[in-house]
């Protein structure tokens, strides 16, 4: 059985609180902690002060089994972390012969007179585990209290990460039975987060073990499940459970797991049901054409038409002239469908943006024609400005898919 263990960060350095450094060995090691399977529920950050350091190292004993502070252990003044963790943990700092030499030869390799600040290095809290620090001067440490302990890292983020990969890690999962913690992710396309959440319901959102979370990026949302467990063959059971359940909710709109991409299921789709396309897009840069333009095109498209504008486009279909930016697109999807006998028309127009003064509210259409059967979508932005223009060709590829994946399953 994996125990549960809790961790607490705490960045130590007045300058994290002035707002001049930013604390990026809080965000290191709570991945590497969750990496660990160790739960992590305070990261705390506080100011070179003795009192202060010491007070924040009790209040996280109170809450958490192993403290890890980064920060403060140089030679200077300022420097509290050695003397307010004996401070805490009701010792004294005492001082180490090997420590003491070890430093005083470091900078003698360097030719640089050791000051009598340096020897500070030298003190460790009493029965202090020592961690030597061969990528730098402060020697790390680690005092176990009671059924607490406290690891002490330096500042420096390379000195710091280099001790808790090759050190520390270690340390941990001698001292517990840690368990793993492994990621699922589910990959939906052409439904709103909170259609999403909707439909997965509060039983499995709110479950924690696995937990679910959901993370949206314009068009497609991922349903990331995690699960804790004593090994991975346990884990991956757990995470199967969730993903049927999942599935059973949500199925129709998930087009892949983890690191597939969109354009690939689609081209794999159109592929499987030896199904031929034609697209028409004007307006917007990388969309469903250059998205699928990777992959063996001649196999799956029929025909594309590419203009840089929505009113250019109508110069190639001329009874679209007087038509709404909508029925454009609904006649443009039809007429390339049935000129080429594809299975599909796609048709994506875009504006660079809405234009209020022309009462325009509708800066994009896509529009799918298949099966006899037309759909379309609008949205209030257009694809000119590069943040748009991708939230388009994100959007569009995701719908596109969600209409074609629909047709063919009916068939
Ligand atoms: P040194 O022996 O270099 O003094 P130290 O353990 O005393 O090491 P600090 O003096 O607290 O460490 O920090 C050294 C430098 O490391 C800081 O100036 C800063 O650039 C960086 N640093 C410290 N804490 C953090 C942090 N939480 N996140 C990112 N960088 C940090
Ligand atoms: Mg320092």
């Amino acid at each position: 059985m994996s125990e549960n263990v809790n961790a607490e960060i705490i960045a130590i350095g007045t300058e994290l609180l002035l707002g001049e450094i930013t604390d990026t060995n809080s965000v290191y090691l709570a991945k590497q902690l969750r990496n660990l399977g160790i739960n992590l529920f305070y990261m705390t950050s506080v100011g070179d002060n003795r009192q202060r350091i010491a007070d924040s190292i009790r209040l996280a004993f109170s809450r958490a089994d192993v403290v890890i502070t980064c920060g403060g252990l140089g030679p200077t003044v300022d420097d509290m972390t050695r003397q307010s963790i004996a401070d805490a943990t009701d010792r004294e700092l005492v001082f180490h012969q090997s420590l003491y030499d070890e430093i005083a030869s470091r900078f003698a390799s360097f030719k640089v007179t050791m000051t009598k600040n340096n020897s500070q290095q030298a003190y460790l809290p009493a029965d202090a585990i020592t961690i030597e620090n061969p990528v730098g001067t402060a020697p790390s440490f680690i005092v176990e209290y009671g059924d607490k302990v406290v690891i002490s890292l330096p500042g420096v983020p390379r000195e710091m990460k280099f001790l808790f990969e090759s050190r520390i890690q270690e340390y941990l999962q001698t001292k517990y039975q840690l368990g793993i913690i492994k990621a699922r992710i589910l990959k939906t396309a052409g439904i709103g987060e909170s259609s999403l959440d909707d439909m997965l319901g509060n039983v499995l959102l709110n479950s924690s073990n696995p937990s679910i979370g959901l993370a949206a990026h314009h068009g497609i949302i991922d349903i990331r499940m995690t699960a804790k467990a004593d090994d991975e063959v346990i884990a991956n059971g757990m995470l199967d459970i969730i993903e049927t359940q999942v599935r059973e909710r949500a199925g129709q709109f998930i087009f892949g797991t983890d690191e597939e991409l969109l354009e690939q299921v689609l081209f794999e789709t159109l592929v499987a049901n030896n199904a031929h396309i034609a697209v028409a897009e004007a307006g917007i840069t990388n969309g469903v054409v250059a998205k699928l333009s990777s992959m063996q095109f001649d196999t799956i498209i029929s025909e594309t038409i590419e203009t840089t504008h929505p009113d250019l486009i109508k110069d190639f279909f001329p009874d679209t002239r007087d038509l709404s930016l909508r029925d454009t697109a609904h006649h443009i999807a039809q007429t390339i469908t049935n000129r080429n006998g594809a299975s599909a028309g796609i048709a994506i127009l875009s504006y660079p943006d809405i234009d209020e003064d022309q009462d325009k509210n509708v800066a994009t259409v896509v529009a799918v024609y298949a099966n006899d059967e037309i759909k379309s979508r609008e949205y209030g932005f257009g694809g000119k400005n590069p943040l748009t223009g991708d939230w388009v060709s994100r959007w569009a590829m995701a719908y596109v898919w969600r209409q074609l994946k629909e047709q063919f399953d009916e068939q």
